[in-house]
């Protein structure tokens, strides 16, 4: 079966033709294209379709869409993303399904992201899977045997907006304090003048300490199977996953967290394809 998985982001769009067998996603063809998120969506719908276009085929039966949250999935509807300011209540699932005649299921980037890494990544086979991506900010997939995790509204799962810090001097912009997206973000580190990439080993551990102060109420929580962290930061690799793996379990009440695997995402920069093709091979409708 054919599949269009469509990655939305602030900057850019990445989309491909996607071949799924027996579950396994390949991509068949892809492109990427500037978003242009301002002024208004029409001028970065238009983008997000010719971009479409030029991966689309006749046999392509539904389009997955993975896009910046807030949105609703149920609804196919994206919200007011911080980082694209012009798209504000765009039904853009039932736009697409009437343009390409096939259905259309949209949904939030990280959880897309996690149940990539679920189907066909790091964490193929595991029940419950915490995925985590930090890169400028901080996102977030729950997948449980197979699913998303979306709560009632559609918009669960927002553990980059968990506070760890609630006397923190400034307001995050989801309007909480103290946020680990406030805190150990890529945007964080660059307004300390930092960069993930040459931090010394005195600010690596501080970062690991939020992070993993974070990570182990997120254990604490969820007792997940395996915890998966994508996005730039997770290229510091072992000095970064190291300290999490000893921090961890020193930060929860789960007595088994130092037999849950914190693990790099393993999918690259095409997981927003991927993941967009495996939330419409998720629709059982489809
Ligand atoms: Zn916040």
């Amino acid at each position: 079966m054919l599949l269009m998985g469509v990655d939305i982001g602030g900057t850019k769009t990445a989309c491909g033709r996607v071949r799924a067998d027996g579950g396994r996603l390949s991509i068949e063809q892809s492109v990427m294209v500037p978003t242009f998120p301002e002024p208004n969506f029409e001028v970065s719908l238009r983008q997000v379709f010719a971009a479409i276009d030029q991966c689309w085929s006749g046999a392509v039966r539904a389009i997955g869409i993975s896009a910046p949250g807030p949105l609703n999935p149920h609804a196919g509807m994206m919200l007011n993303p911080p980082n694209m300011p012009g798209w504000r209540d765009v039904s853009l699932a039932r736009m697409a399904a009437e343009r390409y005649d096939v259905p259309c299921v949209i949904e939030n980037d990280a959880n897309a992201a996690g149940l990539a890494e679920w189907r066909m990544g790091a964490a193929r086979g595991c029940g419950i899977v915490l995925y985590l991506t930090i890169s400028t900010g901080i996102g977030a997939g729950l997948i449980v045997d197979g699913k998303i995790f979306q709560g009632r509204h559609g918009l669960g799962a927002e553990a980059g907006h968990v506070s760890i810090d609630y006397r923190y001097p400034e307001p995050c912009k989801c309007g909480s304090r103290g946020c680990i997206e406030q805190l150990a973000s890529g945007a964080a580190l660059r307004r300390r003048g930092l960069r993930a990439e040459a931090l010394s080993e005195d600010q690596l551990d501080e970062i690991a300490l939020m992070l993993g102060a974070w990570l182990g109420s997120l254990v604490s929580l969820f007792d997940p199977d395996i915890i998966v962290v994508g996005g730039g930061m997770s290229n510091i690799g072992d000095p970064l996953f190291a300290r999490l793996r000893r921090i961890v379990p020193l930060r929860t009440i789960n007595p088994f967290a130092e037999e849950i695997p914190i693990v790099p995402a393993e999918l690259g920069p095409e997981v927003g394809i991927y993941g967009g093709a495996a939330v419409a091979l998720s629709h059982s409708d489809l």
